[in-house]
């Protein structure tokens, strides 16, 4: 399968932690002056970090396009941009999701094919199954073409709810794949995995709760069917980053020691130890850190052995998911990156498991994993195109005359005498003769003209302070927020609730770029504002080597010409976590699967409607036509309506039902 890793990196993650702390320079070291003639897509490579997250499926070609090759080394790629021209000539609006099928197959392989690795090196007794966690993306057709990819590996399924639960067992065909049963759980539930058996599948009950235990007793008793179960165990290793509480004596999920001890006991005395054959535990999403990982497997496999030497029949560990994406492609434990790669965690989880189980005497057991993100991010790009932007004014000002007020004159003498000498002192004057101004507008001395002309001065000032500041190899503390104080800002046709969720929730960064005029500088710093009426909807924290960037590097706007971007990496946990803030629905999505030829749409994904989402909040749209047509009637008869504005107003009211929720443009 020709499967390239990236270099396996340092496992010593203390060495790396440092780099992230010195925030001193805001500047990219790669900046050149603005109307710089020559701009290479290199760097825009190194500008956008794209060989960092987006290797091997996303680079630059000749033309400035990114590129995808879905297949990831095994070639055959795709331009982007033109991707996106071709579906949206086939009427499909933006914002758009483009889903690539291969990549999913690729990952799967990868996957896979870094425990095989793991497995033949250090020569382990035991086997490795995936499981997919379908909380990570349940979209049909993404859940589908993961069970059909994932057959040559028996890929398995998590669910973690009851309608999860429904999802896996009407989808999950493959002979012998695992169907690993988490959650809460009631009867129905039970009885349900329980009878799934009859069906030919493998659910494995994983108790997450003590009160499970008599209900899984009892309901196994009642419809003579036996059990294959697991515990989830709350390990003491602590987790890491945002999900770190995952795990620890107070997570929110699974047993501690002595309700696993209480348990099994329970399981005892039913007779029905023997049906206890999986140990499970989860620290957390994105683990950034391949120690706690280590940690964790290290504590897991004792528990594991001690199990088996109570009497369980154990045959499985599942180590969760936590397996992590590199979003800034920095390669450290920074919480948007990880400091190890696929093979590093494979090799560690087998080498500890094998280890624990060696020196005890007890075989090895399959090895599980619930990876998500790992297997569903790369898959799919959010693509959305700028409607418009709002800039800082950067003209140059026009001279100021005697007769100018005292302030104006002060700003003016100030703007001029910038230069690399005095830029930061030039920078406090301009502050306060700024809010000075302000000040004596307040207080009757200054006209709104003059308040306009002292505006513009302190813009221009600040646009001529940051252009130097920009060529410095190091800018002083006060000067950081300079860069974010003139960024632009950039209307995009998208509702950051809707399909960024985490970005808002809980600032996850994501790589985001231009997917097209790579060769062209992008000689603008801006911030992106999306379309719902609500200050947080914007994003304005992006992926940076160090740290995080307040700006994005971006392109002036062309007339008549669209201007798109794309945010790479959101395939797991976005899509459904979307809510319908304003009313801005569900986006388009299509699935492209690579051709030897091209590629072929396999499925068209069509967004909500306006009819779609006003039903979702009780509305029935041929209720709304009606009350808007019996009140045209109502202003006619009042002669303060014509009957061509009429026709006209309910034309374009039933016409916007059934658009979609975003802008067409
Ligand atoms: C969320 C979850 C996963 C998936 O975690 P990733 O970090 O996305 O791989 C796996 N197992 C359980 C029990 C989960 O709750």
């Amino acid at each position: 399968m020709g499967v390239k890793l990236t270099p396996a990196t340092s496992t010593s993650d203390e060495s790396r932690q440092t780099h992230r702390s010195e925030t001193q320079q805001l500047i990219a070291p790669s900046d050149t002056t603005p109307d710089s003639p020559s701009w290479s897509i290199e760097e825009s490579e190194k500008l956008y970090r794209i060989q960092g997250w987006g290797e091997p499926y996303f680079s630059i070609n000749a033309a400035g396009h990114v590129t995808v090759t879905p297949k990831g080394d095994r070639g055959g790629s795709l331009d982007l941009y033109e991707l996106v021209e071709a579906l949206r000539q086939r009427n499909l609006g933006l914002p758009l999701l483009i889903r690539f099928s291969d990549i999913l197959a690729d990952r799967i392989e990868r996957l896979q094919h870094c425990f095989a690795r793991a497995i033949a090196r250090y020569n382990y007794p035991g086997n490795y199954r995936g499981v997919f966690p379908v909380k990570c993306n349940q979209h049909r057709h993404l859940v589908e073409e993961l069970v059909r990819f994932g057959q040559p590996h028996q890929l398995g399924l998590e669910a973690g709810s009851k309608p999860e639960l429904m999802i896996a067992l009407a989808t999950l065909k493959t002979p012998d794949a695992l169907l690993i049963c988490n959650g809460y759980k009631d009867r129905e539930y039970i009885e349900t995995a329980l009878l799934a058996q009859r069906l030919g599948q493998n659910p494995m009950i994983v108790l997450e709760q003590l009160e499970e235990v008599p209900l899984v007793i009892e309901t196994s008793r009642q419809l003579g069917i036996e059990p294959v179960l697991g515990v989830r165990a709350k390990l003491s290793s602590k987790g890491t980053g945002r999900w770190g509480s995952s795990t620890g004596d107070r997570a929110k999920f699974g047993l501690t020691i002595p309700e696993i001890i209480a348990g099994v006991e329970q399981l005892r005395e039913a007779g029905m130890l023997h049906c206890l054959q999986l140990l499970h535990f989860h620290i957390g999403s994105q683990i950034c850190a391949i120690n706690v990982i280590k940690d964790a497997i290290r504590e897991a496999s004792q528990i594991y052995v001690e199990l088996s030497l109570l009497g369980a029949n154990m045959g499985y560990l599942d180590v969760g998911g936590g397996l992590g994406i590199d979003y800034d492609g920095s390669k450290t434990n920074f919480h948007a990156s990880k400091n190890y790669n696929m093979q590093n965690y494979a090799n560690d989880i087998v080498a500890e498991v094998k280890e624990a189980c060696e020196g005890r005497n007890i075989s090895a057991p399959t090895i599980i994993s619930e990876s998500g993100r790992a297997i569903a991010s790369h898959q799919s790009v959010l693509i959305f195109n700028v409607l418009s932007t709002s800039e800082v004014s950067s003209q140059t000002p026009v001279p100021v005359q005697e007769k100018e007020h005292l302030i104006i004159r002060n700003l003016w003498e100030t703007y001029r005498q910038i230069n690399s000498e005095n830029y930061q002192e030039a920078y406090n004057d301009a502050i306060q003769f700024k809010e000075e101004s302000i000040s004596l507008f307040n207080f009757g001395y200054l006209t709104l003209t003059e308040r306009s002309r002292a505006e513009q001065l302190y813009w221009a000032c600040c646009d001529k302070i940051l252009t130097i500041a920009r060529n410095q190899d190091y800018v002083p503390d006060d000067l950081e927020d300079l860069e974010k104080i003139m960024a632009s800002i950039y209307y995009v046709n998208l509702s950051v609730f809707q399909s960024v969720p985490d970005s808002w929730a809980i600032e996850q960064l994501f790589p985001i770029m231009p997917i097209h005029r790579l060769d062209e500088e992008p000689t603008r710093r801006g911030i992106l504002a999306d379309l719902t009426c609500d200050s947080d909807g914007k994003i304005d924290q992006f992926i940076d080597l160090r740290d995080v960037k307040d700006i994005l590097e971006l392109h002036s706007l062309k007339p008549e010409e669209p201007y798109y971007l794309g945010l790479f990496l959101g395939g797991a946990y976005q899509e459904v976590m979307g809510s319908l803030h304003n009313l801005f629905g569900d986006i388009n999505a299509v699935h492209i699967q690579l051709t030897p030829k091209g590629y072929e749409i396999e499925h068209v994904v069509k967004g909500d409607t306006v009819t779609d989402v006003l039903s979702y909040v009780q509305y029935d749209a041929k209720d709304l036509v009606e009350s808007i047509r019996r009140r045209t009637e109502q202003a006619l008869k009042a002669n303060r309506i014509t009957l061509k504005e009429s026709q006209r107003l309910l034309q374009n009211y039933e016409r916007s039902l059934s658009s979609y929720t975003y802008l067409s443009s």
